[in-house]
């Protein structure tokens, strides 16, 4: 069959992107699903900073790449032996696909999955298999969902089963966003009622994990940007107090307003900056926990006696430490109940010729979470 999608040509093209074009919608052939794999017709994608990243080059990945890996669509076709999905069914994809039987797959760990992450890292679907080719040869696949696209095939274990009756444009911010920033806080930070709690970096991901400490009833909520509006998105969320951290002294301001620092801070933004950030704001005795994806090459020096001395724990958080098929469908049941309004982070809603200046966009840092609708 064919589709067409979004294909980044090569990384580390310059911006503005709408002039450079690194993302190129091709129409492409699509293999039907093998053994264990499904046909999705994506409805909706969100733009993740992961994506940027990839075409960025800060996290390398072999090109040409069909790119996207937050979304939600329909299953249109079983490949042999899935038997627990039907065409029809509702789902939100999951980027990294799990085996079930790896050692951090046992441990109940499947966002660490070990083959997950070595067939992400090779552009190929958990069956080691490309899905996609172009004239000039097969084109790699994105987080084993490749989903700023009109089908894609992906294994029967990158998709969760949703509740129908959600929108596809919300859902698809359940695959990444949410699972990474509810997640950080509940499943990594575990957050208990009457904690103070900081979070660097208001992007989709860090407005999430605003979202979760929240629902974890944390007793204050400090929220850190660059940018004011998304400081004053963050007070109606629930931040009790917000600062720009871009003012020269903002580390001791927080620390001076939350009595020497808070029990957990988060760093949502991937960058050494955010990560020096949530380290200083963390009391004596706390944890930083960091969500975000700088280059490989970056460093955060790490003063070894504060491990010691005050006790502090310095934890990585990957897709919100999550088990998909336990916490997308508890995180939607939030949702629908009004206890978790992610639909108040969807933005901008753009069409698939249009994602060169969507990516001008998010890098400005000037919009939360625009969504491809297909
Ligand atoms: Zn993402
Ligand atoms: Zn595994």
């Amino acid at each position: 069959m064919k589709t067409r999608a979004a294909v980044l040509q090569a990384i580390g093209r310059p911006q503005p992107y709408a002039e450079s074009r690194p993302l190129v919608v091709e129409e492409l052939v699509l293999d039907p699903p093998g053994a264990g794999e499904v046909l999705v017709e994506i409805k909706a994608a969100g733009l993740c900073h992961s994506d940027l990243s990839v075409i960025n080059g800060d996290r390398p990945r072999p090109t040409p790449m069909a790119l996207g890996h937050e979304a939600a669509g329909i299953v249109r076709e079983l490949g042999p032996g899935v038997t627990d999905l039907a065409p029809g069914d509702h789902v939100v994809l999951v980027f990294v696909p799990s085996c079930g039987h790896c050692v951090a797959c046992m441990e109940g760990r499947p966002a660490l999955c070990e083959p997950g992450a070595a067939a992400n890292v090779a552009g190929n679907l958990l069956s080691g298999t490309k899905k996609l080719r172009r004239a000039d040869g097969p084109v790699h696949h994105h987080m084993g969902v490749s989903a700023f696209a009109e089908l894609a095939v992906v294994s029967r274990n990158s998709c969760v089963r949703i509740d129908p009756e959600l929108p596809l444009e919300e859902a698809a911010l359940f695959g990444c966003a949410v699972l990474t920033g509810v997640g950080a806080v509940v499943n990594t930070a575990r957050v208990v009622p009457g904690q103070s709690v900081a979070v660097v970096g208001l992007g989709g991901v860090g407005l999430n994990a605003v979202l979760g400490a929240r629902l974890a009833g944390a007793r204050r909520i400090v929220a850190l940007d660059l940018v004011d509006d998304k400081l004053a998105l963050a007070r109606q969320l629930g931040a009790t107090d917000t600062f720009n951290a871009g003012d020269a002294d903002c580390a001791q301001t927080v620390r001076d307003a939350t009595a020497g620092g808070v029990d957990l801070a988060l760093e949502m933004a991937g960058s050494v900056k955010a990560m020096e950030l949530a380290w200083q704001v963390t009391r004596r005795g706390g944890t930083t926990v960091t969500a975000g994806l700088p280059h490989p090459d970056h460093r955060f020096p790490l003063p070894q006696v504060a491990l010691v001395g005050e006790e502090r724990t310095v934890k990585g958080s990957y897709i919100g430490s999550c088990v998909p098929i336990r916490d997308v469908p508890r995180y939607v049941e939030l949702y629908r109940q009004g206890r978790l309004p992610v639909d108040r982070l969807l933005s901008e809603r753009v069409r698939l010729d249009e994602l060169n200046e969507a990516f001008d966009r998010l890098a400005s840092g000037r919009t939360i979470r625009q969504v491809l609708v297909v």
